[in-house]
């Protein structure tokens, strides 16, 4: 298994974003890797809250560590959302290969001490840590946000003066989920925090903004970018389809060909037409 820091240090050679995908079973990464593996590109597949409180943390661990082994390209096993300090540790015994500690919602102080401690005990065990900052708005496995909290760009800069994350997901106007209309990103912020050389940069919440949004983001330095509600929604698309035929086998087929059409999409989007991801 690769780490989120090596991956991402591709990303941030061939100016392309990787892409954070959300599991919940075991058709659902089958799909994404078989599709990433078509592609050549390093995919991360991220076990959030949802699936850990459906008590489904090493199940799906043992899953990832499996295709991981088996597959052609780097993958990492992520934990999204990471709740405590706790949690995160739970996730390095698991053998996770990143993690994020999310403390967006405390202060900004406690955000800062919480987030050193994962990062001494992730990087102690070679495990990555992503943080983030200005919380990210809309509903994701049970954690809201109801206000849209642009990151503080400021805080961003003391940030990580203080801590050394491999990665760190800011909010500049994006949200978990789909959005009512066309999310408004603020670009502006986006560059300035670019300009503080920070640690590759995490866009949450990618279902549903649209492509040139995106490529723009890429284009200001976003690395990673979380792909959780439209791969839900493919899975259950295809179950839908084929539900009539009462085989749970066609039905799991339909699921994982809807799962892979979506995940090689954003591939395809998050590598860039010109400058499709190389692995050595
Ligand atoms: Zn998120």
């Amino acid at each position: 298994m690769a780490t989120l820091k090596e991956v991402l240090g591709i990303a941030t050679q061939s100016k392309t974003a990787i892409p954070g995908f959300n599991i919940d079973n075991i058709e659902i990464p089958e799909a994404i890797i078989t599709a990433a593996e078509e592609y050549h590109c390093p995919v991360i597949l991220t076990i959030g809250q949802g699936a850990i409180q459906a008590g489904q943390m090493h199940h799906l661990a043992d899953v990832v560590r499996r295709l991981a082994d088996e597959s052609t390209v780097p993958v990492v096993m992520h934990l999204d959302h990471g709740a405590s300090y706790e949690q995160t540790i739970q996730c390095l015994r698991a053998g996770f290969t990143s993690v994020m500690f999310d403390g967006s919602h405390l202060p900004f102080e406690e955000n800062v001490r919480i987030t050193q401690e994962v990062v001494k005990a992730a990087h102690a065990v070679g495990v990555s840590v992503e943080a983030e900052l200005g919380a990210i708005y809309g509903v994701e496995d049970g954690i809201s946000h109801s206000r849209d909290n642009l990151v503080d760009v400021d805080e961003v800069a003391r940030f990580i003066q203080q801590v050394d994350v491999d990665a760190l997901a800011i909010g500049i106007g994006n949200a978990h989920g789909m959005y009512q209309g066309l999310p408004r990103l603020d670009f502006d912020r986006l560059q300035q925090c670019q300009a503080l050389n920070p640690p590759p940069l995490v866009l949450h919440g990618g279902s549903g903004i649209p492509d040139d949004m995106i490529r723009r983001s890429i284009a200001l330095g976003i690395r990673k970018i979380n792909v959780a509600t439209e791969i839900r929604n493919a899975f259950m698309c295809g179950l839908e389809s084929a539900v009539g035929q009462r085989n749970i086998y066609a039905m799991y087929r339909a699921a994982a060909q809807c799962v892979h059409d979506v995940a090689a999409a954003k591939i395809r989007l998050f590598q860039g037409v010109e400058a499709p991801i190389q692995i050595a």
